[in-house]
């Protein structure tokens, strides 16, 4: 619920989800639909106003906002269409930042930083900083530094939003390679339905509500 009085707006109505460790699912739905507020709830940044959330049996709406910060540090990695990197800052500066937060070392910071982005298929290119990178580069630098702590899930609202077709299929082939080869499990927002057929399961919002869940490969006969 947002707001309050007349002004207080349910933005979900009664979701019920379950997803299993090492899934990648797409999000859909028109704008306005609720998917940003089920993934901030979902990403721990957000508090439903009623209902619950368990992540790994953890109720976290029992945990306060420092509890809440700290299992997005250690298990949770996000990125965004916009790519919210650190202008004049390098590319491997930007990666490390979520390791200098945790208290890291500057040297293990380091090496996992070059080590991320290596994965994101950027190694050579940890001096650049942003504006001296395309936008695709820009968005796996962002992934990179989303995944640096090693997280447990990797939450991704409209990633391929601000990229052109090719660049954005690439970006998804990226992550299909995190959560086959390092078993990330992978949330992802997309109204482009090219983008979601790269998931294993597809769930549709509508004004708050799920109105379909679909598994693609699965058999569907009744
Ligand atoms: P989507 O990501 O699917 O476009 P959102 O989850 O962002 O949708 O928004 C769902 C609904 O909640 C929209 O009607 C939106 O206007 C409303 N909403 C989102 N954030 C806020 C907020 N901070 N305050 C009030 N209403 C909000
Ligand atoms: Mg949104």
């Amino acid at each position: 619920m947002y707001g309050e009085g007349q002004a207080a707006f349910q933005a979900l109505r009664g979701i019920d989800l379950r997803i299993a460790a090492g899934d990648f699912v797409a999000v859909m739905g028109p704008s306005g639909s609720g998917k940003s507020t089920a993934m901030n709830i979902l990403g721990c940044l957000d508090m439903p106003s009623s209902g619950t959330y368990q992540f790994q049996g953890v109720h976290v709406e029992r945990l306060d906002r420092n509890q809440r910060a700290l299992l997005r540090r250690h298990c949770l990695g996000f990125v965004f269409q916009g790519f919210n990197l650190l202008p004049r800052t390098s590319a491997l500066e930007n990666v490390e930042l979520p390791l200098l937060y945790r208290g890291e070392g500057a040297l293990s910071r380091h090496d996992a930083a070059k080590a991320a982005l290596a994965r994101v298929g950027l190694a050579g290119w940890e001096a650049h900083t942003p504006t001296e990178l395309s936008g695709g580069q820009q968005q796996r630098v962002a992934i990179a530094r989303a995944i640096v702590t090693q997280p447990l899930v990797l939450l991704a609202d409209e990633p391929t939003g601000n990229l052109d077709t090719q660049r954005s299929h690439e970006i998804m082939e990226l992550l299909v390679t995190l959560n086959r080869e390092q078993g990330i499990t992978i949330l992802m927002v997309t109204h482009e339905p090219e983008m979601a057929a790269y998931a294993q399961r597809i769930v549709h919002f509508i004004d708050g509500r799920v109105t379909e869940d679909q598994t693609p490969g699965e058999a569907t006969c009744g």
